[in-house]
């Protein structure tokens, strides 16, 4: 099934990441975290591709056939292209074929700084354009709702997205943000360029000091004062920056959905605690939205 039809059938799309255990753990690792996240019931499960710079497209793959074949949820497998030439995209394209893996989260990925390879693609839309042409998979694409960290402008970021869509991008997933209003803004300057797919807003719940510093100088993310304040508060009570963060990210969420946005993408970071305390309390919220829908 090609993700898409999900936009189709449900008013909001509620779905996980996960990404593989670093090569140098077992693979098992996974299993126990995917054990508690199927009780969740997500509408799909992505698996990322060698984020952080590993190449992990075997475990990708792997994880991605078990999601589909074990728990039959619907997997999205993350692709990027940078560094890569066509054969290498080409065999994997056929390793996920073989394992029933039908939707995939075409992407650039990060330049290397010190590399010096060029690879056979440049963007994620020359990616989508190849899978349309040599495949039949369901694709998702990236955008940016406070811009690409190497884009000039948001504008720049709007025409890159325009092509992404032109090429056969069926749907987005945000970067994650801690303020809707980016979202928002996002979403109404796609309509003004009339470029209406389904967006899913990205939500991180971050829950340690450490981990909001990482994803600042990653992302660049901005962060508002409320969420500083937050931080600074709680910074030495593990429990409570847990649970404040988690709050944080479900005030979000709530005005997300009740803003109609078409999908939340929960970026998990393998944690299962955190899935099952935001799926939980959202449960009722998603399901009022989706019978909306079916009746
Ligand atoms: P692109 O859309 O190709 O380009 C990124 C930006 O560059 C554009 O927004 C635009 O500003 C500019 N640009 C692109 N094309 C042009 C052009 N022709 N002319 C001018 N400017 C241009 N990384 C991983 O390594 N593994 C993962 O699994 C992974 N998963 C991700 C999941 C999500 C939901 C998101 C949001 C990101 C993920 N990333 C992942 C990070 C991603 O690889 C990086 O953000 C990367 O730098 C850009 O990838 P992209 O597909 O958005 O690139």
């Amino acid at each position: 099934m090609h993700i898409k039809e999900l936009f189709e059938e449900k008013e909001v799309v509620f779905s996980f990441e996960i990404f593989p255990p670093k090569v140098t753990s077992s693979i098992e690792t996974i299993y126990d975290t995917l054990e508690s996240l199927k009780d969740l019931k997500p509408d799909y499960i992505s698996v990322t591709y060698g984020a952080g710079g590993n190449i992990s497209d075997n475990r990708t793959c792997e994880i991605s056939s078990l999601i589909k074949n074990k728990y039959n949820i619907e997997p999205l497998a993350h692709l990027t292209c940078i560094n890569s030439n066509k054969k290498t995209i080409n065999n994997i394209l056929e390793r996920l074929n073989e394992q029933g893996i039908e939707n995939i989260l075409a992407l650039r990925g990060d330049i290397p700084r010190k590399s010096s390879t060029i690879g056979d693609f440049n963007n994620a839309h020359e990616l989508i354009e190849h899978i349309n042409k040599k495949d039949n998979f369901g694709i998702a694409a990236a955008c940016y709702p406070e811009g690409h960290i190497d884009s000039s402008s948001l504008k720049q970021d709007i025409e890159a997205l325009k092509m992404k869509i032109e090429a056969g991008a069926d749907y987005l997933i945000s970067q994650l943000f801690f303020d809707n209003n980016y979202f928002y803004n996002l979403l109404n300057l796609m309509e003004q360029k009339g470029l209406n797919i389904p967006i899913q807003a990205g939500i991180m719940p971050v829950t340690n000091k450490k981990q909001i510093e990482r994803i600042v100088s990653l992302c660049g993310a901005t962060v508002p004062p409320k969420f500083i304040k937050i931080m600074n508060k709680y910074e030495h009570d593990k429990e409570a920056l847990r649970e404040a963060g988690i709050a944080y990210a479900l005030e979000q969420i709530i005005d997300l959905v009740s803003s109609e946005v078409k999908g939340i993408h929960l970026y998990t970071m393998n944690n299962p605690y955190i899935a099952r305390k935001i799926s939980n309390n959202i449960s009722y919220v998603l399901s009022s939205v989706n019978r909306k829908k079916s009746i």
